[in-house]
């Protein structure tokens, strides 16, 4: 089974000189024909179809129309001057527009009255008419009007290659010079097997009809066959190594449920527990006792009680005689962590420590001692967990409660603080869609916890205009006249940004005008603001001594006032879906009905609009994920960091979940079959597996 072809570098493609050669390479990191087949269109246009004018609306995507350029005209001066064209077919006019490059595009394109030409592009509204910027424009020829291709593939390009005419034509061009290449030289990378079962079309086919569609079926095979391989090998490389990890590493065995866990269950737990904490608790126990070494994701909503589940977990490794430790993303969070648990265990006398950045010396050495000696049962943190210093006598659990990603070497490194590595528990701050969960946490098994503890009223949200601001002043008023605490969050600050310090400055001036002491008190807090007077602004809000805590997202984790029951935030289309659920999150944890009040300026995209209404319409933070994954897709999710397996070439979590189900699947059950891929029915699996991880930089285009 060679390779040579694939490997074969770009240079000695025909018209690719060493020139474009060193651009492919730079610009689009395409350095053989494996990379240059591996390069996929980023969508098709029909280009059989003839639209009419009188057809035109703005919902249309590209369209295509030929016809007769009536009047041309520059308009305006400078920096605002435009080429437009008046286009017609008989059926209506529309405006051709160019902005850049009008000179150039004068010169070629000139009234006429027999000349007909081809147009291509996306129409839009321009008051009452419909114009098109930047249409693709040439003469009307035998060629371009009878026998363009069915679909014809459009490729992203730079505007470096596009000075060195490698637009979207110009690759097509090498594309179609490779195409003509493709003879039985390129190797099937799955089994006959799982071709058969799902009737996959070849490698081989699937790469030219991905760049040449003969139709749109073909080509809805060629993309199928190209996705399920893709996510077939990013799971198996996920599959193989929660095996490997499986066969490696002996997990300690907690056999029994003592008196610690028994003792809080009976006596001191503060609320009944879920349905579903309960039979996470139990998925999470019978792993923990099953032999092997956990790795599992727990996945709840915002308040469906993770931490209670930690804990109780945690007891349970305590109940074994081992020690237990849980890392917050941030120095708030392992602080109000390490209340909150200090003060359930205080009846059940366990030692609970808190390491954080902002310990001295002199602390961290004693805490150092007794984890090592074994006396301090708990330990909770954040990342300052990870150094190397710090050794436990025999840490048993640990749970990391994540707000991004942390990588799998960071994870590997809490294991070295055993001989063996202790179970691990990762919570994630927010949901995270399946498709995701299934890619980014694929390596692990996945609990959730869908319902929230009983008595929480949904959140009513709404979304207000800034020139409404007075009403929302309003209605904030009659809250606070209920006895009811306000947030009121700005975007985050950052030493750069000084336009947000400058609206949370003004917002907060703002505020204490309409809120004038005595009769109301304002706390403020942000990121500049020194630990000691942070701490001291929110203790006034927490014994609230202030009824409006003014803030910057230092709020989104970490805070639990459960009479705080309005939550407003300021130029919320600024934030992102999963961070404003997040927010929004702050209320709803009491008894009374919470408020949420998205404020944003008139000028809302239609992703802003979306991200609104999403907000508005539902308190479901898996469905809000959803969106979330729709809108931005995966490698800009709040909550995930880039990772190599997020790096997808042609599948898409937001769209391709059935194909990733069947590709997951049938990793699964092939492994089962053939762990190791020695049978030679899985030779060309195991070829391709092996090579792709032969090239880490690059794995997702390896051939
Ligand atoms: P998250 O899953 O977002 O981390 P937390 O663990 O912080 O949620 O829990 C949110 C709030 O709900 C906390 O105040 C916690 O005490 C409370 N809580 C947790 N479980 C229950 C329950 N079963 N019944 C009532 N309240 C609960
Ligand atoms: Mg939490």
């Amino acid at each position: 089974m060679s390779n040579n072809f694939l490997n074969t570098p770009i240079e000695y493609l025909k018209s690719v000189g060493p020139q474009k050669a060193d651009l492919l390479k730079k610009e689009l990191r395409i350095f053989n024909y494996s990379n240059l087949l591996s390069y996929y269109p980023f969508r098709y246009v029909d280009r059989t179809k003839f639209y009419k004018v009188n057809e035109i609306n703005a919902d249309l995507p590209f369209v295509q129309l030929r016809g007769k350029i009536m009047h041309t005209e520059m308009v305006g001066v400078k920096r605002t001057m435009r080429f437009v064209a008046t286009f017609t077919d008989g059926t209506g006019k529309l405006e051709l527009v160019w902005f850049q490059g009008a000179k150039w595009i004068a010169e070629k394109i000139k009234p006429h009255l027999t000349n007909e030409y081809v147009i291509f592009g996306k129409p839009s509204v321009f008051g009452s008419k419909f114009n098109i910027a930047h249409p693709e424009i040439e003469l009307a020829t035998e060629e371009n009007t009878t026998f363009a291709p069915a679909l014809q593939a459009v490729y992203h390009s730079t505007d470096k290659l596009k000075g060195r005419s490698m637009d979207t034509k110009g690759i097509v061009r090498i594309q179609k010079m490779l195409s003509s290449l493709i003879k039985n030289n390129i190797p099937e990378t799955l089994s006959k097997t799982i071709i058969d079962r799902y009737q996959l079309m070849s490698r081989e086919d699937a790469m030219k009809q991905i760049h040449f569609p003969q139709n749109p079926e073909l080509l809805k095979k060629a993309e199928f066959r190209l996705k399920f391989e893709e996510l077939f090998f990013i799971q198996l490389k996920l599959l193989k190594q929660k095996g490997l990890r499986e066969k490696t590493y002996r997990g300690f065995i907690f056999s029994k449920v003592g008196d610690y866990f028994n003792g809080f269950y009976n006596e001191y737990l503060p609320f009944e527990l879920t349905n579903a904490q309960k039979r996470v608790i139990k998925e999470i126990r019978l792993d923990m006792g099953s032999g092997k070494q956990m790795n599992r994701l727990l996945q709840g909503d915002v308040g469906s009680g993770k931490t209670l589940v930690a804990l109780m977990n945690m007891l349970i490794a305590l109940d074994n005689g081992f020690q237990a430790s849980l890392m917050a993303p941030t120095e708030i969070l392992a602080n109000q962590h390490f209340e909150t648990i200090s003060e359930l265990l205080i009846p059940l006398d366990i030692k609970v420590g808190l390491l954080t950045g902002s310990k001295k010396t002199k602390e961290r050495r004693l805490l150092h001692e007794q984890l090592l000696s074994g006396e301090l049962q708990i330990l909770i943190g954040t990342h300052a967990l990870f150094e190397d210093t710090v050794q436990f006598k025999n840490l048993g659990l640990v749970v990391i409660d994540e707000q991004h990603r942390f990588g799998v070497a960071q994870r590997a490194k809490m294991w070295s603080k055993n001989t063996q590595p202790p179970h691990v528990l990762i919570m994630s701050a927010t949901p995270i869609p399946r498709t995701l969960a299934m890619t980014l946490y694929g390596d692990l098994d996945v609990s959730v916890i869908d319902e929230l503890p009983p008595g929480r009223k949904p959140i009513s949200t709404t979304h207000r205009f800034d020139n409404h601001r007075d009403r929302v002043f309003g209605f904030m008023r009659e809250q606070i006249a209920l006895g009811r605490q306000i947030y009121i969050v700005y975007p985050l600050i950052k030493e750069s940004e000084k336009m947000d310090f400058k609206d949370l400055q003004d917002g907060y001036e703002s505020i204490v005008r309409a809120f004038p002491q005595p009769k109301y008190q304002v706390s403020i807090v942000h990121g500049q603001l020194k630990a000691d007077a942070k701490e001291y602004e929110m203790q006034r809000f927490v014994k609230h001594e202030t009824q409006i805590m003014v803030a910057t997202t230092v709020i989104e984790v970490g805070v639990n006032v459960p009479n705080a029951s309005v939550m407003v935030i300021e130029s919320a289309e600024r934030f992102g879906l999963s961070q404003l659920h997040q927010l929004r999150g702050r209320v709803g944890r009491g008894a009374d009905q919470s408020y949420c009040i998205l404020m944003t300026s008139h000028k809302l995209g239609a992703d802003g609009k979306l991200r609104m209404e999403t907000m508005c319409r539902t308190n479901d933070g898996f469905e809000i994920a959803d969106v979330d994954l729709k809108l931005r897709g995966p490698g800009d999710m709040a909550g995930t960091v880039q990772s190599g397996v997020l790096d997808l070439n042609i599948a898409d979590l937001a769209k391709d979940a059935q194909i990733l189900h069947t590709a997951r699947n049938m990793v699964i059950e092939l492994l089962s079959e053939d762990a190791d891929l020695k049978n030679l029915e899985n030779a060309p699996i195991a070829y391709h597996f092996s090579m792709m991880n032969s090239n880490r930089t690059n794995w997702s285009r390896i051939s």
